[in-house]
């Protein structure tokens, strides 16, 4: 087998080399400023326009309504403090779900401590919001629920159209966090009803470094990062023009090939979930079983470390996440899980697979003989297993 083999695509993603060409340029000859009252400058302009009215076409919105950003981590801050902040005068009442990626759930943690009031929704144990709570926590007082359209992690989808009527019902705004699903399921804004969204390049085979804020018109959202004139005054400094230029590319040849990929990746993953449950004994996936990311495999392992099977499968040169990319290396059992309910151990004892459209039938396979070994061998060594798996093998 040919190795590393890479299954780590929620964290990120190889350029695509059409991506790649289309911003070389960018790089060299077109290189103005496009704030530049000049030739250079308006070439310039003219790139960043064109990928603006890539992306809002795809996403069904207005070019106007479409921010440029520093990736998914920058949208989310600016989501949630620029609303807010444009907000308070209405409410401080601020619902987002306990399952959101870091960027989201730091950034609520910062405005509490403003003086903000974060609730949480509730998710079931496949990481699906509760509507009827979220139908008894929302107040006149609310002003935004942020919600993700699809987990990073265990890779459940949300019902944000339903998410986004309740926060209509009480005049509050909906933002959702779409890093994992634009390219990949449909993203229209129209269509889910909401208000803001988050949007990476990173994730679609895009460069790192470049995303993008939806902001619906007629919503008032202040500045995080003030400055210049750029992106309309909202959003200063000089835009990533070869970002910017490969995002779009990125997203169009991603809603180009969605239904393509969506078929082979899911292939994949089938065969591996199909595979691993099994053949390999106590284990848990974790998320919805079938209304989540195409890409998306999350197993626990119950009495080994999640860190054990992730060295054992780097050793056999499988690239995998254990929790999210952003949580691991912390040893904190991964906060996603623990809101689904799963206790403690089983927190701690969960892989993240996540296929592409490079990945094979054979690296699957290869992937799930590694498995096996690797499990059958730490558990050998676990004193956890030895005090109760055993006794339930029989
Ligand atoms: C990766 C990710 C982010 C962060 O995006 P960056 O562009 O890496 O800052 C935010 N939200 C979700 C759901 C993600 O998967």
């Amino acid at each position: 087998m040919k190795t590393p083999i890479y299954f780590d695509h929620a964290a990120t993603t190889p350029l695509d080399e059409r991506v790649f060409e289309k911003m070389r340029p960018f790089f060299t000859n077109v290189f103005g400023n496009p704030n530049s009252q000049h030739a250079f400058g308006r070439d310039a302009v003219k790139a960043v326009d064109e990928a603006r009215d890539t992306i809002a076409k795809i996403i069904n919105a207005k070019p106007n309504e479409v921010y440029f950003t520093a990736g998914g981590t920058e949208s989310d801050n600016w989501a949630l403090r620029g609303i807010a902040s444009a907000y308070k005068d209405k409410g401080n009442h601020i619902i987002i779900s306990p399952i959101e990626h870091a960027a989201m759930i730091t950034t609520a943690k910062a405005l509490e401590k403003q003086g903000f009031k974060i609730d949480f929704m509730k998710v079931d144990e496949y990481g699906v919001i509760d509507l009827e709570h979220l139908k008894s926590i929302v107040t006149d007082k609310t002003i935004l629920i942020g919600c993700m359209l699809a987990n990073n992690e265990v890779g459940t989808i949300e019902p944000i159209k339903e998410i986004a009527k309740i926060a209509r019902s009480v005049g509050a705004l909906c933002f959702t966090d779409a890093v994992q699903v634009c390219g990949v399921l449909r993203t229209d804004v129209k269509e889910l009803g909401v208000d803001l969204m988050s949007m990476s390049s990173h994730k679609i085979y895009g460069p790192k470094g470049v995303g993008a804020l939806y902001v619906r018109n007629g919503v008032k959202i202040d500045s995080i990062l003030t400055g210049g004139h750029q992106e309309r005054m909202k959003r200063g400094g000089t835009t990533n023009v070869p970002g910017v230029v490969g995002f779009a590319e990125a997203f169009r040849i991603a809603e180009e090939e969605r239904e393509k990929n969506f078929v082979y990746v899911s292939s994949l993953r089938d065969r591996f979930i199909e595979r691993v449950l099994k053949e390999v004994p106590f284990v848990k996936l974790n998320g919805h079983r079938t209304n989540r990311l195409p890409a998306n495999a999350d197993f626990s392992f119950k009495f080994i470390e999640g860190e054990s099977i992730l060295f054992s499968l780097d050793l056999a040169g499988i690239a995998v996440s254990s929790g999210s990319a952003c949580s691991s290396g912390s040893l904190e059992p991964s906060h996603v899980l623990l809101a689904l309910g799963l206790p403690e151990g089983l927190a701690h004892g969960s892989i993240r697979f996540s296929f592409g459209k490079h990945n094979t039938i054979e690296e699957v396979d290869y992937a799930v003989d590694v498995i096996k070994t690797a499990v059958e061998r730490l558990r050998a060594m676990s004193p956890l297993f030895k005090a109760e798996g055993e006794i339930k093998y029989v």
